[in-house]
């Protein structure tokens, strides 16, 4: 697909969203939030579901779970309109409560489709319930700060996962907020890793990769991190 053609299905599927009453949410939404971000991103943040902030705007991670997430982001200096931002359900569980399955499964064709367009090499969950949805049976105390294959029939078969806190759970405890910077720290080696295993033909010399995830575990500026965001229109070149 072209970047003209990935643009068009995305907005498909949120004018479908923002019509959509296949489940209860639909009657307290103020605005349905269907995602946004690049359509010819490798990498796609899936969160839970709206909160008041985006129930209003239309969307996702607009609330201060969202300026967590936008700072996650600037220490990789990756842009929000770089990557794709989305939620497991679409519409705003009254009062935050949790989302329920039969709610999750309703929606679940529009994330589905969503992963299909965009293709994404990794997919990055944000919480206990998208990694339920793309890892399921795994632990967040377990599975944080890992890759981990997916489940295919969430529409993104070629795709690993990679699993953070809530950024809601990084705002209660200055312990998960740690971690989850550390967390954050890997998801460039994670991508490598997922590049490396959707086109062996491009994968990067061995050492290279060595070197970025040994910089990366020591800890280096966020200025040393090379760029890891390819260029989509060119040949993707790295360091
Ligand atoms: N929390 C989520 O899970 N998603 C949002 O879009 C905002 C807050
Ligand atoms: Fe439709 Fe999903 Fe909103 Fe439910 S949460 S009404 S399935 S868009």
């Amino acid at each position: 697909m072209t970047h003209d053609e990935r643009q068009a299905a995305l907005d498909d599927v949120a004018a479908q969203v923002r019509a959509c009453t296949r489940c209860r949410l639909h009657e307290t939404r103020t605005n349905a939030v269907p995602g946004e971000g690049s359509p010819d991103t490798e990498v796609v943040f899936v969160g839970e579901g709206p909160g008041f902030h985006e129930d209003r705007l239309g969307r996702p991670f607009v609330g201060r779970a969202g300026d967590l997430l936008t700072k996650y982001l600037g220490t990789l200096r990756w842009g929000r309109d770089e990557v794709f931002i989305t939620n497991v359900v679409k519409c705003r569980p009254p009062d935050n409560r949790d989302p329920e399955p039969d709610e999750i499964a309703a929606c679940a064709p529009y994330l589905q489709r969503q992963l299909e367009v965009l293709d994404p090499a990794l997919i990055v969950t944000l919480g206990r319930h998208s990694l339920g949805r793309f890892m399921p049976g795994e632990r967040i105390s377990q599975a944080h700060g890992t890759v981990r294959p997916i489940d295919p029939a969430t529409g993104a078969p070629n795709a690993l996962g990679f699993a953070l806190y809530h950024p809601a759970a990084a705002l209660r405890s200055t312990e998960v907020e740690r971690q989850s910077y550390a967390d954050v720290a890997l998801i460039p080696a994670a991508l490598l890793e997922a590049r490396a295993r959707r086109e062996p033909a491009a994968e990067p010399e061995p050492a290279v990769a060595a070197a970025v995830g040994a910089a990366i575990l020591a800890d280096v500026t966020p200025e040393a991190i090379p760029d890891l965001m390819p260029d989509v229109t060119t040949d993707v070149t790295l360091f």
